[in-house]
């Protein structure tokens, strides 16, 4: 079939013209008081934003598809599309439509993109919007990212991919530019994560980056601050004034956690929920203002290694948590804040209403009153950040003079602009008000000469002011000075010489007393500019203060202490508690465990059955770990902790959905992740690691690497498992210990006791816990059968195991490795561990615990009970 092209009206091919620069965003094509979409772009919109579909030019054979909305509610319907992960090119009207001869001009004023959306409400408010650049060369992977709606603007690069992306994850960037084409695996991984990727076709030119990228020495870091600044000029079209001087950082000067560890730790976000309830953030998020907030997810994000540093931040808590009342009224103060980082994102780039400028006049009148409280505390380790606290009194002031307290959301229909700031606005104004005076008193004089009482002088758009008069009372109207202007049904308006002239003089008060404070607003729009970088400073410094407070009211609400740091790779805990967890169920209810791992301890294995607290207890120490590196005080009683490099975890269920992921595969990726990367210095968390496979495969692989981790990374590591079998390697391998979880039973019932022990667990208790879950009574039973049946077998097993394994030869795997390892396939049988050497009474105490299970209580006398007990009591001796 031949294609026709079809002829387009010259809108429609404005339009077109415009659409073909955009292919991959929705066009927002201004007309009069509607932004519209047509075609393609209508039909995904409609349904997208719920809006009805139409169509222009009905009657024609193809007609176009449209809908629209209304230019005041834009913002609406675009942040729903960006929330989606698309884009929306803004194309405006150029030219006053009235005036314009032939097509009214038009063009994209802006691009809104995810990584690029500045008005972020609600809960976003907390967070950063991230957009970030990537440039690949040989083994440098380079990355930018920017806050456009702070300034924010930082470098860094990593040797590997892998890093990269965990970085891209960490930052939660929605939407990634590159110039070159990205290897198919990123793009990938990319699109796995729904993160958008933006091509940036060209660079800008240099001298429109090189202000930005003067600090930094690395050249292929140069290079991808220029991809992502260029991009943002193309995409916003207005000035960057705010964006700050890149700087690079090194990942490697803080405590590096993968994005699972952070997942499995739920540092930001609920496993469960993906909120932020239940999550450490939550628990230490007592920040008063928007960027407070933000900078305690950055701490979060990136926990300090260096210990002066650490001790500085806990220094000023400290200070925070003894001067209770001081504290009690910096929060006053800063809650008064607003979220300056953005009003100066906004002050730059030209979007900043009157509104703004007074919440910017009301923060910075708190700084004066935040320093004095810090004056007031009289302590050196607030002098600098004191110092930093720049009032900017010369832009409080101005905006004292210049804006009205409660000014009008628009800058353009006037009442932003105070009395007495400027003399010519004043003179207008006047004419203004007296103008009206003199229309009140033309109505009275008008009414007395004429005797007509109801004549009133009235005001409307089209005909300007006039003289009313009453069909009935027309005839009492004097002929010579009144001129017809309208006919109504019952009246008729005039006007008079007189009234023309004062006419003139009130309206053209009126437009220039508005044109004049649109003037005088964008003048001290400007001078605000002038003292972004300053404001900017301050903003770093109240967020800072803001999150040491933070600190210090969780400490004191939750009973934190300060931890004591060392290098010696020791660890001590004294009765620590996992903070979230207990926030759940009260300080009361919470057990506190220690945790004592001296120099020479690295590996604690951790037993104790099912829902007993393992997990809790490994978590806590992560936890733990973090808040002491952030600065915070941590949930113990006491601590001294070594500053760890790295966290690695393999914790719970962190089934990786997402990637497509088997969740054995997890757990062995994040397992070997740790296993490469740990150094002494670093903390791993192993929980039930081999759990995902079958019970002898899983126990190997448990086994070694408990090992590796023993002989090769030296890391603190936790290992819980409830493989008992483990128990034993304490014998072997001296750097580790056995801890256990205690639980009791009582009546067949188990209890939690939530407290770790020294030594290995006896029990697994996996059936009582299989109880409490309320699986049936006779399942249940038949489950205990089975166990004691295996019991029995395996005792034999294990008796014969263990002479045979004592006259066996022991190959290990490892020649290289002095450690004995485990052993391997011998005559087409896998002995896959030496047994732990048994106590001289354990069997007998195996029977007696056998028979006390046994028992049947309900048909025993509590005499034939007493007897039972006092043979046991004979075997036991
Ligand atoms: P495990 O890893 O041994 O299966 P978890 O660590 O998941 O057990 O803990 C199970 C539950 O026990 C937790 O959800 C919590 O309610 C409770 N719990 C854990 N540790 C403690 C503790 N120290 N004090 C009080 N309750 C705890």
């Amino acid at each position: 079939m031949k294609i026709v092209a079809k002829k387009l009206t010259p809108m429609m091919e404005q339009y077109q013209k415009v659409k073909d620069q955009y292919p991959d965003a929705f066009l927002f094509y201004r007309l009069g008081d509607f932004y519209e979409l047509f075609n393609d772009d209508a039909i995904k919109g409609a349904q997208l934003l719920e809006l009805t579909l139409t169509s222009r030019s009905h009657s024609a054979k193809n007609p176009i598809p449209m809908c629209g909305v209304p230019h005041r509610a834009v913002e609406n319907y675009v942040d729903i599309l960006i929330d989606k992960g698309y884009k929306v090119a803004i194309c405006e009207q150029m030219e006053d439509p009235k005036k314009a001869k032939g097509m009214v001009k038009r063009a994209v004023t802006r691009l809104v993109t995810p990584g690029t959306q500045m008005d972020l409400k609600g809960d976003q408010a907390q967070s950063n919007n991230y957009l970030t650049a990537v440039y690949l060369d040989g083994s440098d992977y380079c990355l930018a990212y920017a806050d456009l709606s702070t300034g924010e603007l930082k470098t860094t690069t990593f040797q590997q991919q892998s890093e990269l992306m965990n970085e891209l994850i960490n930052l939660q960037t929605r939407e990634v530019v590159h110039l070159e084409k990205l290897p198919q695996s990123i793009i990938d991984e990319l699109g796995k994560r729904n993160i958008l990727i933006s091509s940036q076709s060209q660079l800008a030119k240099e001298a429109e980056v090189s202000y930005l990228t003067q600090n930094l020495e690395n050249q292929n870091q140069q290079h991808v601050v220029a991809i992502l600044v260029s991009y943002l000029l193309t995409t916003q079209k207005r000035s960057l004034a705010h964006l700050q001087i890149a700087q690079s950082y090194q990942p490697s000067s803080f405590m590096k956690i993968d994005h699972y560890s952070k997942t499995n730790l739920e540092l930001m976000t609920n496993l469960r929920s993906g909120k932020r309830q239940g999550t450490l953030v939550w628990l230490l998020d007592e920040t008063k203002t928007a960027m407070g907030s933000r900078l305690l997810k950055r701490w979060l994000d990136r926990p300090l290694i260096d210990q002066q540093k650490i001790e500085k931040r806990q220094d000023k808590v400290q200070v925070l948590l003894d001067n209770y009342f001081e504290r009690q009224n910096l929060q006053d103060e800063l809650i008064k804040v607003y979220d300056l980082e953005r009003l100066a994102g906004r002050v730059a780039y030209g979007s900043v209403n009157g509104r703004d400028l007074i919440q910017l006049k009301t923060s910075l009148q708190q700084v004066p009153k935040i320093k004095y409280v810090l004056e007031t505390m009289d302590s050196p380790v607030f002098d600098e950040l004191g110092n930093r606290l720049d009032p900017l009194e010369d832009i409080a002031d101005l905006m004292d003079q210049a804006i009205n307290d409660d000014p009008p959301i628009s800058v353009t229909d006037g009442g932003v602009i105070k009395d007495h700031y400027n003399d010519q606005l004043d003179n207008y104004r006047d004419a203004m008000n007296n103008g009206k005076q003199w229309i009140a008193d033309l109505q009275q004089k008008e009414r007395q000469t004429t005797g007509i009482n109801n004549l009133k002088i009235g005001y409307n758009h089209v005909f300007g002011y006039y003289i009313e008069v009453t069909k009935v009372n027309l005839d009492k109207l004097p002929k010579d000075r009144y001129e017809r202007k309208q006919t109504l049904t019952n009246a008729e308006r005039f006007s008079t010489p007189e009234l023309k002239e004062k006419e003139a003089l009130i309206l053209g008060a009126q437009e220039k007393s508005t044109a004049l404070e649109y003037d005088l607003f964008v003048e001290v729009r400007e001078q605000v500019k002038t003292a972004i970088e300053r404001l900017q400073a301050l903003a770093e410094a109240l967020s800072e203060l803001d999150v040491l407070q933070s600190f210090a009211v969780v400490s004191e609400k939750y009973h934190f202490v300060r931890p004591e740091l060392n290098h010696d790779h020791q660890l001590m805990i004294k009765n620590g508690r996992h903070p979230v967890v207990e926030k759940f169920m009260g300080h009361q209810e919470y057990v506190p465990n220690d945790v004592q791992m001296g120099q020479d301890t690295d590996i604690l294995l951790i037993t104790g059955p099912n829902m007993s607290g393992k997990s809790t207890y490994m978590r806590q120490l992560a936890l733990s770990a973090v808040m002491a590196q952030m600065g915070c005080f941590i949930p113990a009683e006491k601590a001294n902790m070594p500053i760890f490099d790295q966290i690695f975890t393999r914790i719970g269920a962190a089934d990786d959905l997402v990637s497509g992921e088997s969740t054995f595969m997890v757990e062995m990726m994040e397992a070997n992740n740790a296993l490469l990367h740990a150094t002494r210095n670093s903390l791993i968390l192993f929980d039930e690691i081999g759990r995902g496979t079958a019970t002898y495969d899983g126990m190997a692989l448990a086994q070694a690497i408990i090992e590796y981790v023993h002989n090769n990374v030296h890391a603190k590591t936790l290992f819980s498992t409830h493989y008992h079998e483990l128990t034993g390697l304490d014998q072997q391998l001296d750097k580790l210990q056995n801890v256990h979880v205690g639980a009791t039973e009582e009546n067949g019932e188990l209890i939690f006791l939530h407290k770790v022990t020294d030594g290995p667990a006896d029990k697994s208790y996996g059936i009582h816990v299989a109880k409490l879950a309320g699986m049936p009574a006779t399942l249940l039973k038949r489950a205990n059968h089975i166990l004691q049946s295996l019991e029995s077998e395996h005792e034999d097993d294990h008796v014969a195991g263990a002479t045979v394994t004592e006259s066996k030869e022991v190959n290990t795997v490892n020649e290289s490795n002095t450690q004995p390892q485990y052993p391997v396939e011998q005559d087409g049988q896998l002995e896959l561990f030496s047994p732990a050497p048994k106590q001289p009474n354990h069997r007998r105490n195996d029977k007696v615990l056998k028979q006390l299970q046994g028992l049947d209580l309900m048909s025993m006398t509590p005499m034939e009970v007493m007897n039972q007990v006092y043979q046991w009591q004979q075997k036991l001796k």
